[in-house]
C-alpha cells in the first residue's frame, strides 16, 4: 500500500510537531510518523528556556505552558555560586519552565492534529525512498510500507535513519555531547531556579560541559550532567558512573538516592546531543533536517527543545512555500533562514567547542568564569547583546 502527501514527516518530537502544526495552518496535506507509542518520554533536562517558552506561546500554547513549573533564574557554581536573571528581551517572558517530555512532546503531538496534520504513531521509518535522480520522495516503513510525499521533512532525532541512510556528513562538522539524565525525589524546597555546575572535572581535566540540577515541581527533581566529545578522553567516560559521582557532591542533607537505585528504576538515561548544525545545508532535494537531526542544538548550552520547535516551524513554513513556487530540488530559503538566525553563533560556538576541548583551556577558562570581575564584564555584554535586535521565526 503506499499513500501520498504534501509533506511527510518523520518523527513527531518538537521538531515534528512544531513542523506539523506549521505547515498543516495552509491546508496542506501533512503526515507525521513516529515509531513510538505516545505518551512516551526522551531523556532531556526537562528545561524549557524563555526562548523556548515564547515558541510554544507562538503556537497558541500559551495556557497550557502557564501551569507548568516555572522558574524565574539560573544559579550558577563555578564553584562560586552566582545568580543570573533571564534577560528582559521585547516580546519575549523573563522566565522559563521546566515540564517532563512525557507531557510536552504529547501535547505538541495533539497540538499538530488539532491543526489538520494526520498522525501515525508505531511506525518507523527506515530510510528514505529516492527517485531515479536521488531526489527523497518519501519514506518506507519498517513494515515495508511506502510513505511518499512532495517533500520529506526529517525530525527523527539524534540518530536519524534518514540521514545516515543519505549518509549526510556537514562541512561545519557540528559537536555532540553526550549527556545523561535522572529523576528522583530531594529532600529540600522546591525552587525557582535551574541551577548549572560548571565545574565537571575527570581525571584532573575539566570537561567541556556541566552538571544540572532542575526543579520539576513537586519535591522532584531533573538531575544530569553533559560533555562535549571534543574533549579528546571522552569514551573513556563512563556516564553512568560519572553522574553518581556528581550526585555525591550536592548536598548530603538532600538525601538523594544512589545511582544504583535510580539505574533499577530505569530513570537513568543518556542520550546523544547534537550541536552547532551537523548537516549543512539543512537539505537535500526533496528533504529538510530539523532539531536534532540538523544539530540544531545550541553550542553555548545544549539547549535543544527552542531549536527544536524554531528550526520545525521555518522547515514547516519554509517547505510549503518552495512548494508552492518552485517544487522540492530548493529549499534554499530554508538554509537562509537558519544561517540568518543561528549561523554567526553556531560558527562561534563550534570553534570554542574545539577549544574547550583542550583541558589547559578548559581549566583557565573555568577560572576565569570564577572570576568576578571578568564575569560582571561578560555579563554586561551578553545582557547588552540580549537587548539588542530580535529575529523572528
Ligand atoms: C540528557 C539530555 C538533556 C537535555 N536537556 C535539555 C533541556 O533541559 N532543555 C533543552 O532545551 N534541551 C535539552 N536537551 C536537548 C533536547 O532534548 C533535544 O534537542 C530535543 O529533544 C530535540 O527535539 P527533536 O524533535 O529534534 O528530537 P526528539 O525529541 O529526539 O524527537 C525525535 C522523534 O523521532 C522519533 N523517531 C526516531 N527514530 C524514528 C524512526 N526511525 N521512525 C519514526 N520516528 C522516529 C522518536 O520516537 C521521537 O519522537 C537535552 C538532551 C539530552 C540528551
Amino acid at each position: 500500500m503506499t499513500q501520498s502527501y504534501d509533506l511527510v514527516i518523520a518523527g513527531g518530537g518538537p521538531s515534528g510537531s512544531a513542523a506539523a502544526w506549521q505547515a498543516a495552518q495552509t491546508g496542506a496535506r501533512v503526515v507525521v510518523l513516529d515509531k513510538a507509542e505516545f505518551p512516551r518520554d526522551k531523556p532531556c533536562g526537562d528545561g524549557l528556556t524563555a526562548r523556548a517558552v515564547s515558541y510554544l506561546q507562538k503556537m497558541g500554547l500559551a495556557e497550557e505552558v502557564g501551569a507548568f513549573h516555572r522558574v524565574n533564574r539560573v544559579t550558577v557554581f563555578s564553584p562560586t555560586r552566582w545568580e543570573l536573571s533571564f534577560p528582559r528581551r521585547p516580546g519575549m517572558p523573563d522566565h522559563g519552565h521546566t515540564v517532563s517530555r512525557t507531557e510536552l512532546d504529547a501535547l505538541l503531538l495533539k497540538h499538530a492534529e488539532s491543526a489538520g496534520a494526520e498522525v501515525r504513531q508505531s511506525c518507523e521509518v527506515v530510510r528514505p525512498e529516492l527517485d531515479e535522480c536521488g531526489r527523497v520522495v518519501g519514506v518506507v516503513l519498517k513494515s515495508g510500507e511506502k510513505v511518499l510525499g512532495d517533500a520529506v521533512i526529517a525530525a527523527d532525532g539524534a540518530y536519524s535513519p534518514i540521514k545516515r541512510a543519505l549518509k549526510i556528513d556537514s562541512q561545519y562538522n557540528g559537536y555532540s555531547a553526550i549527556a545523561i539524565r535522572s529523576e528522583m525525589h530531594a529532600d529540600r524546597e522546591d525552587s525557582d531556579s535551574l541551577d548549572i555546575h560548571l565545574q565537571l572535572r575527570f581525571r584532573g581535566d575539566q570537561l567541556p560541559g556541566y552538571g544540572w540540577v532542575f526543579p520539576m515541581g513537586g519535591g522532584r527533581f531533573n538531575i544530569g550532567l553533559g560533555y562535549v566529545n571534543s574533549y579528546k578522553n571522552w569514551q573513556s567516560i563512563n556516564a553512568t558512573q560519572f553522574l553518581g559521582e556528581f550526585l555525591h557532591t550536592l548536598p548530603a542533607e538532600w538525601n538523594l538516592p544512589p545511582i544504583e537505585e535510580l539505574k533499577k528504576n530505569r530513570s537513568v538515561r543518556a542520550w546523544r546531543l547534537p550541536m552547532g548544525f551537523t548537516a549543512w545545508p539543512p537539505w537535500r532535494p526533496g528533504v529538510l533536517f530539523v532539531g536534532d537531526c540538523l544539530g540544531a542544538g545550541k553550542p553555548a548550552s545544549g539547549a535543544g527543545i527552542s531549536k527544536a520547535l524554531e528550526s520545525g516551524l521555518a522547515a514547516g513554513e519554509c517547505a510549503i512555500a518552495a512548494l508552492t513556487n518552485g517544487g522540492p530540488d530548493d529549499f534554499t530559503n530554508y538554509a537562509q533562514r537558519m544561517e540568518a538566525a543561528w549561523g554567526r553563533e553556531y560558527r562561534r560556538g563550534r570553534w570554542f567547542h574545539k577549544l574547550l576541548g583542550y583541558p589547559p583551556v578548559a581549566n583557565a577558562g573555568i577560572r576565569l568564569i570564577d572570576n568576578a570581575a571578568f564575569r560582571d564584564r561578560m555579563l554586561k555584554a551578553l545582557y547588552k547583546k540580549a537587548q539588542g535586535p530580535q529575529h523572528t521565526y
